[in-house]
């Protein structure tokens, strides 16, 4: 039996985009949805119940940090990710791949540096990293710190420069030790600017990594078989889980081809869909990959948030988004709204006593003026990040949550073309 059930409510018509129903055994995630992050098994400045009150049906959490803090075993005896963090909705784990890469090798390469083609989907992956990065003052991100071989990434702890090694079935043994619902292939992460011929190779070796993934879930999974609910809570968090495989292949579309032709043809439960975008071409990109994966399987797109490539992601055919920017920009004074992106510490807000959004109904615009937020953002106040959290989290999740509606009835064409008008002036 499958961990994860899903069905497809309703396509759109001549494009990829559908609206579904994604059971897991913590609940139902109704897509397309937006994935909240909670990096460290915590949305930063968040309580549980405001992540829930923004409307969150998902928490996706990082595996190479909880590894190293607390560690997967503690995560594991206290009952799994969810237990742990006090949520009990449905929960994801990415492989932990990309910062064991992004925190070495990847870094060496430029990953982290804005591309001269437009920002990259790693780019925006990595400057939470560089942000966590930031504040320990012991790391040295000038100093190689990951090396690539057949077997895995080893990689010095950006901690303590201890060495470590993720394999393919390393990063599945902390995953299930970590018991999210949903999980992920270990895959290498290339650089947007990498050449040609080391994507191939990468790629290559990406997708041998991704059957080593898929034989350490299956036989965890069949250890698990047979076994009394009290032995399997003791070797995994008890939870069912589904494996998603990735697809990488970069900027070239063959490529990408080969990693969607590649992937779909083992029996993953889903799909996640990495590497480096054009901001411009992301639709096409991801619409090269879509019309090869299975229809009746799940597509999360990895990294990616912003309400305008929400919409070309969702048109063409991706379920799932996770992406640390709607908080991080909170945290950076840079807030959402129905006309595009305000910094609230603009001078001409210190005397606004408008909501951030006159249409947003979170917590924050209910209460709270925007001459308010920007006296506590000038005052260094703490509340500022969670005021200013509260209202990114809910405002992108409403906005996939009313694309979802809008796909239900037939307006999705109308709604993208309005708030693109709106958004843009
Ligand atoms: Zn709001």
């Amino acid at each position: 039996m499958s961990a994860i059930t899903f069905t497809i409510e309703k396509r759109l018509p001549k494009f990829l985009g559908r609206a579904g129903r994604l059971e897991t055994s913590h609940g139902v995630i109704e897509t397309p949805a937006f994935v909240t992050v909670g990096t460290k098994a915590t949305v930063k400045a968040l309580t549980i119940e405001q992540i829930r009150d923004a409307g969150a049906e998902v928490v996706l959490a990082n595996t190479y940090h909880l590894y190293f803090e607390p560690g997967e075993k503690i995560v594991k005896a206290a009952g799994g990710l969810g237990a742990f963090m006090g949520w009990n909705g449905p929960t994801m784990t990415d492989s932990g791949g990309f910062q064991a890469f992004s925190l070495g090798a990847a870094f060496e390469k430029g990953v982290g540096k804005i591309s001269k083609r437009g920002i990259s989907q790693e780019e925006k992956r990595s400057e939470s990293l560089i942000e966590e990065r930031s504040r320990d003052i012991s790391i040295r991100p000038e100093s190689p710190l990951a090396t690539i071989t057949e077997d895995g990434v080893s990689f010095k702890s950006y901690k303590d420069g201890s060495t470590h090694l993720f394999t393919p079935e390393r990063s599945i043994d902390i995953q299930h030790d970590i018991g999210a619902d949903i999980i992920f292939a270990f895959d290498e992460c290339t650089s947007p600017d990498a050449s040609e011929a080391y994507q191939k190779e990468a790629l290559e070796r990406t997708n041998r990594w991704a059957k080593r993934s898929l034989k350490r879930h299956q036989e965890l999974q069949e250890s698990e078989r047979g076994s009394t609910f009290r032995e399997i809570q003791s070797r995994t968090s008890g939870t069912p889980q589904a494996l998603f495989g990735i697809v990488q292949g970069g900027r070239v579309p063959e490529f990408r081809r080969r990693s969607a032709t590649f992937t779909s043809s083992l029996p993953f439960d889903g799909f996640g869909i990495g590497g480096s975008f054009d901001k411009k071409d992301i639709g096409t990109a991801i619409e090269w990959v879509n019309e090869i994966l299975p229809e009746e399987k799940p597509r999360h797109l990895l990294g990616i948030g912003e309400p305008l490539d929400l919409f070309e992601a969702v048109q063409n055919g991706c379920d799932l988004f996770d992406c640390v920017t709607p908080t991080r920009l909170a945290r950076n004074a840079s807030l959402y709204t129905t006309q595009g992106k305000i910094n609230i510490l603009n001078a001409e807000f210190r005397s606004d006593l408008s909501p951030v959004d006159g249409t947003c109904r979170c917590y924050t615009c209910l209460n709270y003026t925007k001459a308010y937020l920007a006296h506590l953002f000038r005052s260094k106040e703490l509340l500022s990040n969670t005021l200013a959290s509260i209202h990114n989290l809910t405002f992108i999740i409403s906005l996939v949550k009313g694309i979802r509606q809008a796909i239900l009835e037939g307006t999705f064409s109308k709604m993208k073309e309005d708030f693109e008008k709106r958004y843009l002036s």
